[in-house]
C-alpha cells in the first residue's frame, strides 16, 4: 500500500486541520503524479463511528461532508447537528435495504451504493414525498471478492438505463471498493477497470455522469492514478477505528 492507512487519533480541532491538510496534500501530490489538476479530486471524510462530540470538532477544522455507511448512524448525526449545521452534506456509502430507503430520503444528498433497481425505485417514491432529489454512483464489484457489494460491470449499462424515468436521482457516476490485498497492482487492477467502465457508459450517460468513487485511506493514491474523483477516507482523518 502507499499510503499509511491510519492519523494518529485526532482529538482536538488542530488534529483534524493537520491531518486534514496531510490528506489533501497527498491529494494534490497524487494528482500532479498523474497529470491531473489537484482540484479535480473531492475529498469525502467517512465518518461512521465517529461520535457527534468529535465530529464537531472535525466541522470546525472544514469537514463539510459526513460519509457513512450505516443509515441509522447516519440519521442520528442529521438530526443532533441539523439546527447548528443545516449546510452539512450526507453521504450514504454502505449497502441499503429497501426498507431503509425512507431515512435516506429524509436527509441524504449523497448514496453511493446504489446495486438494484428496485432500491432506486423504493428511493424515488420515498424522494417523491420529501420532495427531495438525491445523486447516486452505481456500485460496480470490481474484486470478485463475495463480501464486497455492487453489480458486475456487465449490468452496469442496463441498471443506468433503467434510472432514466426515475428523477429524482441523479446518476453522477461509479463507485468501487478494490480487493483487501496488500497487492498493489490488483488493487490498481480493481480501479482501472471501473474507470473502463465509466468510459464505455459515458457514451449513452446522462451529462454529469463522470465521478469515480473510489479509494480509501490504504489505498486513495492509487485510486487518484487510476482516475478518481472522490476519495473517501476516514482513518486517514480521524486515525484508526474504534468499533467498540
Ligand atoms: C469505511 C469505509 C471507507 C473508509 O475507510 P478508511 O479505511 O477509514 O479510510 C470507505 N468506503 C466505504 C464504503 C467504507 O465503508
Amino acid at each position: 500500500m502507499t499510503s499509511q492507512p491510519a492519523a494518529a487519533h485526532a482529538a482536538t480541532t488542530e488534529d483534524f486541520i493537520r491531518n486534514l491538510a496531510a490528506v489533501n496534500q497527498r491529494i494534490a501530490a497524487a494528482c500532479a503524479a498523474a497529470g491531473r489538476e489537484a482540484g479535480s479530486v473531492r475529498l469525502l471524510p467517512v465518518t461512521k463511528t465517529i461520535g457527534t462530540e468529535r465530529l464537531a470538532l472535525a466541522i470546525a477544522a472544514g469537514v463539510d461532508t459526513l460519509g457513512e455507511n450505516k443509515v441509522q448512524e447516519a440519521h442520528g448525526k442529521y438530526e443532533h447537528f441539523r439546527e447548528d449545521f443545516p449546510h452539512l452534506r450526507y453521504a450514504i456509502i454502505g449497502p441499503l435495504q429497501t426498507n431503509k430507503a425512507k431515512f435516506v430520503a429524509q436527509f441524504a444528498d449523497e448514496f453511493h451504493a446504489l446495486d438494484s433497481l428496485k432500491l432506486a425505485e423504493t428511493l424515488q417514491r420515498r424522494l417523491e414525498l420529501e420532495d427531495r432529489t438525491l445523486e447516486v454512483f452505481i456500485q460496480v464489484n470490481t474484486s470478485g471478492e463475495e463480501s464486497k457489494s455492487g453489480i458486475l460491470a456487465s449490468e452496469a449499462a442496463g441498471l443506468l438505463a433503467s434510472l432514466a424515468p426515475l428523477d429524482r436521482l441523479t446518476p453522477v457516476g461509479l463507485m468501487t471498493m478494490a480487493a483487501n490485498t496488500n497487492d498493489e497492482q490488483q488493487v490498481r487492477g480493481n480501479f482501472a477497470s471501473l474507470r473502463q467502465t465509466l468510459e464505455q457508459l459515458q457514451q449513452n450517460a446522462p451529462q454529469g455522469f463522470e465521478h469515480l468513487s473510489m479509494g480509501m485511506s490504504g489505498d486513495y493514491e492509487l485510486a487518484i492514478a487510476e482516475g478518481a474523483t472522490v476519495v473517501r477516507v476516514g482513518q486517514g482523518i480521524f486515525g484508526a477505528r474504534n468499533y467498540a
